[in-house]
């Protein structure tokens, strides 16, 4: 392990200059700013199936929007969709036929979701699933486990991943003491750790939050049969279990990671989504136990609202999306994260470098240690230093990845053999500068 190198090493460009000087840290979400590895983040101008480009050059981009492009970046009969729904006008505030059209699709790929509501952002769906699971149960407590994200609501902040992770935060400022004081944090894949809380205050717990996969830690798998375990303890107290899946929610299967994780079956309670569902718009949700989502208002007693939520052109652009994602995607994006982590995985061993390929569906990270992660803590401990020299020499090659050895790769259904060979060229000599740092 080790501190991230000095970003004096790399070149700082005008725009990321023009951008500090009016935006906290030139960057709208704290990932973008390339902390963690020094440098400038590359201005994005625009993009185009596996592509972004900056004002000067072409990338092959490996973020994907942090997920929303599985289809690849303005896909035709997307940016239509949008386009057709824009001159409808931009937002009404109204029920629209095109949420009853994304809720039936979405009720479709997913069983155990029987009501939904969307929202904008996946924060907003994980806070909304929270305050259900609280006011459905009367309980209070909130069980999530160290390194899962669920985005920036106040309670979910503790020992979160993503950025809080990037940046080594153990939690942010401005979160009031009480706040926090509900929220249990447990070591993610600890089963023990889990019944001895339910054994101890079963009774106090309104929720157990987990990514249905994390994969904001790096990607840590559960294991095998891990979900449905908390689901089985959630049970036997009267807690509900959150799934969050708004980054693998229609991204790993038709069916997200749920879909996928039925060798013991269970189903959640409350599920979020996010990323996917709105193709690279602002849209996310919370479905599930239609006598749950009831308790919604205006039927129920919990409170929930949004100006844009079930926006048009995002509804438009999330049934454009779904629809488009066939199994044909889904076979194809595994194709590509398949070829590309084994490919990548070569060249680290070639080069002497001891890492382990984080994996779940097509989604995957490089760990820099022989000993495959489990939770926060194993991935903590790995060599974090040699990321930043792999991730500049891939980036100079054209390769856009993620600037976090904590974020996970993402690729798209336009990420053919062709792109994968072109990273591929480039991975040697990355894998050379990751064995020198
Ligand atoms: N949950 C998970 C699992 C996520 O990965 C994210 C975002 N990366 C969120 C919630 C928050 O979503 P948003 O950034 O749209 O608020």
């Amino acid at each position: 392990t080790g501190p991230p190198r000095s970003r004096r090493r790399y070149h700082v460009s005008d725009l990321f200059t023009r951008a500090q000087r009016v935006i906290p840290g030139g960057v709208d979400s704290p990932v973008r700013a390339f902390g963690s590895v020094g440098g400038s983040p590359v201005f994005i101008d625009r993009a185009s199936g596996p592509f972004v480009y900056s004002r000067e050059r072409q990338y092959i981009d490996l973020v994907g929007s942090w997920g929303p492009a599985l289809l690849g970046h303005a896909h035709p009969v997307v940016v239509d969709a949008v386009q057709r729904a824009a001159e409808r006008g931009l937002s009404f505030g109204a029920p629209t036929e095109a949420e009853i059209e994304l809720a039936e699709l979405v009720i479709d790929r997913v069983d155990p979701v029987e009501k939904i509501r969307f929202v904008s952002t996946g924060t907003e769906a994980t806070m909304t699933a929270i305050r259900l699971a609280r006011g459905f149960t009367g309980r209070d407590i909130v069980v999530k486990f160290a390194g899962c994200y669920h985005g920036h609501e106040d309670s979910m902040l503790v020992a979160a991943g993503s950025g809080v992770a990037t940046f080594g935060m153990s939690s942010s400022a401005g979160v009031p003491k009480g706040t926090v004081e509900d929220t249990v944090v447990l070591p993610y894949n600890d089963r023990e750790a889990v019944t001895q809380l339910f054994a101890s205050h079963g009774d106090r717990i309104a929720a157990i939050i987990t990514e249905a996969a994390p994969a904001n830690m790096g990607v840590v798998p559960p294991e095998p049969g891990f979900n449905a375990f908390l689901k089985a303890e959630c049970e036997k107290s009267g807690a509900l279990l959150i799934l969050d899946e708004v980054l693998t929610g229609f991204r790993v299967s038709r069916a997200g990671f749920w879909g996928i994780d039925q060798a013991t079956p269970y189903e959640p309670d409350l599920l979020c989504f996010g990323k996917v569902i709105g193709g690279g718009m602002p849209l996310a949700a919370l479905g599930g136990r239609a006598d749950v989502m009831d308790h919604l208002a205006p039927l129920g007693p919990v409170y929930q609202a949004g100006t844009l939520s079930g926006n048009p052109l995002a509804t438009a652009a999330g049934i454009a999306t779904l629809t488009l994602a066939d199994d044909e995607v889904y076979a194809a994006v595994d194709r590509a994260a398949n070829a590309l982590s084994d490919g990548l995985s070569r060249s680290l061993t070639s080069a002497g470098v001891a890492h382990t390929i984080q994996k779940v569906g097509s989604l995957f990270s490089i760990l820099f240690s022989d000993d495959p992660a489990g939770s926060y803590d194993d991935v903590i401990a790995q060599d974090q230093f040699r990321y930043a020299p792999f991730f500049h020499s891939l980036l100079s090659s054209g390769i856009h990845l993620p600037p976090s050895v904590f974020e996970a790769y993402f690729v798209s259904a336009t990420h053919d053999e062709e792109i994968i060979a072109r990273i591929l060229d480039a991975a040697p000599e990355a894998a050379r500068a990751a064995a020198e740092a």
